[in-house]
């Protein structure tokens, strides 16, 4: 049976909720970003009246020509691999960008933020399970990243960010989240930079992650129903 916008999202906060009770968190604590990619801007619409605000687009050329289109007033975020010639769109679109993957993007964020007189909030991804199909730093370059960020003054550095591998179980997702918070954990400790966002989690896995400390969960598919593939029917 086909579900209703309405019927996914009930479905998607009482997931978030008992994994909140499960975990001894406030719900109130977490942030739901409805991943909006490749869905139109009547999708978006819908999910806004019901009360999301929070909206996440992968490719900045889409984001451009949607986001004029959708109710005014949303919060959006970049969650896609950003090109550095695309920073400056990205800063002008999202309030914060979740996929910082590389020492010179940033710095190039920086630079058009400051141009546009624009504050962002970001977070660094770092790829956990070191596959090679993964965008984000390695582990051991994150502690070097941290002692840049004292002299950003338009990119807020707040939080990190990593995409599990692809996986049936969910549990299989757990490892790899468990490892981000004990990173971040230990990297505040060293460093003293407060990184108190964990953006991780997704449809399959947002549960395992906001066991394991997530702050926000990215979430397309759950809530929004099946991806339509691009160029073809649905
Ligand atoms: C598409 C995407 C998501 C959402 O994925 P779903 O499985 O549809 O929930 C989350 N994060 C990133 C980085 C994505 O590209």
């Amino acid at each position: 049976m086909n579900e209703s916008m309405e019927q996914r999202l009930e479905r998607i906060k009482d997931r978030i909720e008992a994994a909140c009770i499960r975990s001894g968190r406030d719900s109130s604590s977490l942030l739901l970003v409805a991943v909006s990619k490749t869905y139109p801007p009547e999708a978006v619409d819908m999910l806004a009246r019901l009360g999301c605000r929070v909206f996440g687009e992968s490719r900045v050329q889409e984001a451009a020509q949607k986001i004029p289109l959708c109710a005014s007033g949303l919060d959006w975020h970049g969650i896609g691999h950003l090109q550095r010639n695309k920073a400056a769109m990205a800063v002008a679109l999202f309030s914060r960008l979740h996929s910082i993957d590389t020492v010179r993007l940033l710095e190039k964020v920086e630079s058009c933020a400051a141009s546009a007189g624009r504050n962002v909030h970001a977070c660094l991804e770092v790829n956990v399970s070191g596959e090679s199909s993964k965008y984000g730093f390695a582990p051991d370059e994150v502690p070097g990243v941290l002692e840049v960020l004292p002299r950003l003054r338009y990119v807020q550095v707040d939080g990190l960010m990593t995409i599990a591998p692809f996986a049936q179980d969910p549990e299989d997702s757990r490892v790899h989240f468990r490892r981000l918070r004990e990173l971040r954990d230990k990297w505040v400790r060293e460093v003293g930079w407060p990184l108190k966002e964990l953006s991780m989690g997704m449809s399959g896995d947002m549960e395992v992650a906001i066991e394991e400390g997530a702050t926000m969960v990215r979430v397309g598919t759950a809530l929004f129903g099946p991806r339509p593939k691009p160029g073809g029917s649905v």
